[in-house]
């Protein structure tokens, strides 16, 4: 359970982009944070991991304040997608993954069959895994990145903007496959997005930032649609 309590994040140049955050985010979820851009969506998902810290408030996961907590150390157990993979463009696919658990220790063998296993997981074809990223489509590239974010098996995973490069017809597609994916492997999903389809679609919960970075709505996506 990630909880923002009060949460205030004002940049050094005097800018609110968070403005007094109350939310729980609740465990086994995806839970959506959507709204204009600029309305604090990213600040508030990069203070999660300690990319950010706030200004004022705090926040706690699993109870405890994550400013008591090491960001390295915090950042195993928290996986991080963004919108261009960011995956190493020298290294094939196989090795962008395996370098994961390879670096938490495990043998190579291991390593790279841990690897095959999560390409195979976020539906990539095992030929796929010899090529370099730049070899590869948008599409493909972010289930890499899916698949590196998921190799330290964080029980939390943030998401940030992480369709929004592909064209509509790979997005829907990468939208299905995180559903399925979630069913299976049941963690906590912070997912960022301007797109209030994409919120509705794939979101257990809703987040609607607004512009100056206040919480408007925080809702499941039927009752937000009734309203
Ligand atoms: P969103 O993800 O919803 O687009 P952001 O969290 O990226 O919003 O940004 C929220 C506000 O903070 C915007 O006004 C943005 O310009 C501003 N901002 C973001 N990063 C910085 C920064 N490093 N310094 C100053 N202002 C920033
Ligand atoms: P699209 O918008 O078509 O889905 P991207 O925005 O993901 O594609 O990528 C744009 C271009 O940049 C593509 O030619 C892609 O191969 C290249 N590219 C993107 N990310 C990387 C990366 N991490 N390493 C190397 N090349 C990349």
């Amino acid at each position: 359970m990630i909880e923002f309590r009060d949460v205030t994040k004002q940049y050094p140049d005097g800018t609110v982009a968070v403005d007094g955050l109350d939310l729980t985010v609740e465990d086994g979820k995806i839970t959506v944070f959507v709204g204009p851009s600029g309305c604090g969506k990213t600040t508030s998902l990069r203070m999660i991991n300690r990319m950010i810290d706030p200004t004022g408030g705090s926040i706690l996961l699993d109870g405890k304040d994550i400013r008591e907590s090491d960001p390295p150390l915090l950042r195993r157990g928290i996986g991080y997608v963004i919108q261009h993979a960011g995956l190493f463009p020298h290294r094939t696919v196989l090795d962008n993954v395996a370098t994961v658990p390879l670096l938490t220790g495990a043998g190579k063998r291991a390593a790279r069959a841990r690897a095959a296993e999560l390409l195979e997981l976020v539906g990539l074809p095992q030929e796929v895994a010899r090529r370099y990223p730049p070899q590869l489509s948008g599409g493909q590239q972010q289930r890499v990145g899916v698949a590196r974010a998921l190799a330290a098996d964080p029980p939390v995973l943030l998401m940030d903007e992480p369709f929004s490069a592909v064209d509509p017809v790979v997005r829907d597609d990468l939208q299905q496959q995180l559903l399925r994916l979630q069913s299976e492997l049941d963690k906590t999903i912070v997912f960022v997005t301007h797109d209030i389809d994409e919120a509705i679609k794939i979101g257990d919960r809703v987040a609607v930032f607004r512009v100056g970075g206040r919480l408007a709505q925080y809702d499941t996506p039927s009752a937000l649609l009734a309203k």
